[in-house]
């Protein structure tokens, strides 16, 4: 027997610790951008998963391939070689341009492992004195949720009553070179972890020019540029990565989320020889990083991007989703900021904007707020011209029902 909505949320709220609060919809079933509750009503699904469904549900040869390897190696830990990590090891720098990968499996274990490897090249390479290591990171930060990430986070939500926190840490405004620059002459600073657009803040876009200048001061400083891509690569912002609108190149890459398509957590850490030859036997991994069956789900994740030309769809509809969502009504939303299909909305503080996201569901769009007024619109990357014209004119009515 199918439960009922409601019986899926009882059952949440009864047996499941209560770290989420949902929207009040339970979906069974996804295609492209489009989802369907357990009642069979379709929605469009403008959140992909915080980014990490850019291929679309169930995307056919993503999830053809994990059938495929399902049926005859899913894990070996690295104990043991398999037939699938170093071909997709290959094919991984080969396409992101590193020497080496190092697999995880979700986004936060991606940040917890570039900041390993950050120390350890800042003892190694940089001769910092032992215990002394520093990692920059920027205020509004966002990259997960164990005790290194609380502890970098300034969100009262995420770090409060988790103390007491990890040290080496310092903190400079977002978009701020001034500020860097000031802590980058701390000689035992090892990196600067920072998003190339901040996701969960709000899709905060710096000014263009700041990664440029982030690249040359942490050459400068020899000092590691770590880019957490792990919301805005592969193809989110309308490049493979969000760095690339800047061409240029950080020294450390995070990537996670869509790099498996929404199909399984597989992340990946790169970097070239210098950095990542620091790590050596026995100093770092993970039982399920690297199995043969995130290998071969990654892999065809990436093809698929590629091929299938999502990143320029995303490109190409970027002006298309603006040009709509200019249409709300100028009271109504105080900004819209947006690159490629990553975009956000400002709602003004007369309209509840948890309340737009309850209607937006009635009417058939799934979205979700961050921070409290903010409305994160990110739809798939397989979605068309039409289809984001038709979830858009959703969102206009919801604003229009105000
Ligand atoms: N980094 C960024 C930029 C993110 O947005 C997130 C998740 O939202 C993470 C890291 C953490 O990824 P995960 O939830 O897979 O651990």
């Amino acid at each position: 027997r199918q439960l009922s909505s409601k019986e899926i949320f009882a059952l949440e709220d009864k047996y499941g610790c209560r770290n989420y609060a949902p929207l009040t919809v339970a979906l069974s079933r996804g295609e492209g951008p489009f989802v369907w509750d357990v009642e069979g009503k379709k929605y469009f699904d403008f959140l992909s998963a915080y980014s990490a469904v850019n291929q679309g549900h169930c995307h056919p040869r993503i999830v053809a391939a994990l059938k495929k390897q399902a049926d005859v190696l899913t894990l070996v830990s690295r104990a043991f070689y398999s037939d699938k990590l170093g071909e997709y090891e290959q094919f991984m720098t080969n396409v992101f341009g590193f020497d080496r990968l190092l697999p995880m499996n979700t986004g936060v274990e991606g940040g917890e492992s570039a900041c390993k490897i950050a120390r350890k090249w800042g003892y190694d390479v940089k001769k910092i004195p032992e215990n002394q290591a520093k990692i920059i990171f920027a205020r509004g930060n966002f990259w997960g949720r164990t005790m290194s990430a609380v502890s970098s986070s300034t969100d009262p939500d995420c770090y409060t009553g988790f103390g007491p926190f990890l040290p080496g840490l310092a903190l400079v405004p977002y978009n701020d070179l001034q500020a860097l620059e000031k802590e980058l002459q701390d000689p035992n600073v090892a990196a600067f972890m920072v998003e190339p657009i901040q996701g969960e803040a709000g899709v905060i876009i710096p000014d263009d020019g700041y990664l440029k200048k982030v690249r040359e001061l942490c050459t400068k400083y020899n000092v590691l540029w770590i880019a957490d891509e792990v919301q805005t690569g592969l193809g989110r912002t309308g490049k493979l990565l969000a760095v690339e609108h800047e061409g240029v190149k950080p020294d450390i890459l995070i990537l996670g989320k869509a790099l498996s398509g929404g199909i399984m957590p597989v992340s990946a850490v790169l970097a070239n020889n210098n950095v990542m030859d620091v790590i050596k036997p026995g100093t770092h991994g993970s039982t399920y990083g690297g199995n043969p069956l995130a290998c071969a789900v990654a892999t065809e994740a990436i093809k698929v991007l590629l091929e299938e030309k999502l990143i320029e769809n995303a490109a190409k509809l970027e002006s298309v989703f603006r040009e709509e969502l200019e249409k709300i009504p100028k009271h109504m939303i105080t900004a819209i900021r947006g690159r490629g299909l990553m975009f956000a909305i400002d709602v003004h503080d007369s309209i509840p904007a948890y309340g737009v996201c309850q209607k937006l569901k009635e009417a058939g769009l799934l979205a979700k707020t961050t921070h409290g007024q903010t409305i994160r619109l990110a739809p798939p990357l397989v979605i068309t011209e039409q289809q984001l014209r038709d979830g858009a004119r959703v969102i206009q009515n919801v604003f229009q029902s105000y």
